[in-house]
């Protein structure tokens, strides 16, 4: 494997019913819940497809079949816990990361803390190596119009040493 690897990832999922989201790990409290057959984290979703892109090792999906009982209201850091151990195992570690929420709400700025403490924990490296923020998309689009949430994440992987 070459000594450093970038991957992509994005996630969307629409408002439902309910009245919280989940975005890296953090609950919030929002009007609208999320339709989803995991606890719906576009935040860890993305990041995960990002670090399986780096990897080639496919997606998020394949991994973790939303068919499949197991991962029913699952909570979404069982995906980046069990992804990292596959980073590792393909002798990787993070060197950043970068993600990306669009969305008019929730406002996510007093959350990003919690939210790259959680991210940096399950992938085993510090808070500075994880950056979280956020954009609207001008009230145009899906995001725009309140339908959704979406999350961007790009990573950079380093041979471990
Ligand atoms: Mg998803």
């Amino acid at each position: 494997m070459h000594s450093i690897r970038i991957g992509q990832g994005i996630d969307v999922h629409a408002f439902g019913p309910g009245d919280h989201v989940v975005l890296g790990g953090v609950r919030i409290a929002h009007d609208r819940g999320v339709v989803a057959h995991s606890d719906g984290d576009v935040v860890i979703h993305a990041l995960c497809d990002a670090l399986l892109g780096a990897l080639a090792l496919g997606d998020i999906g394949r991994h973790f079949p939303p068919a499949d009982a197991r991962w029913r209201g699952a909570d979404s850091r069982q995906f980046l816990r069990a992804t990292a151990a596959l980073m590792r195992e393909a002798g990787c570690r993070l060197g950043n990361a970068d993600i990306t929420v669009i969305g008019e709400a929730p406002k996510i700025a007093a959350h990003t803390a919690a939210m790259r403490a959680l991210l940096a924990a399950d992938l085993d490296c510090a808070q500075e190596q994880i950056s979280v923020k956020a954009t609207t998309s001008e009230r145009l689009g899906f995001t725009g119009r309140g339908e959704g949430i979406a999350a961007q994440a790009v990573v950079l992987l380093l041979a471990a040493p």
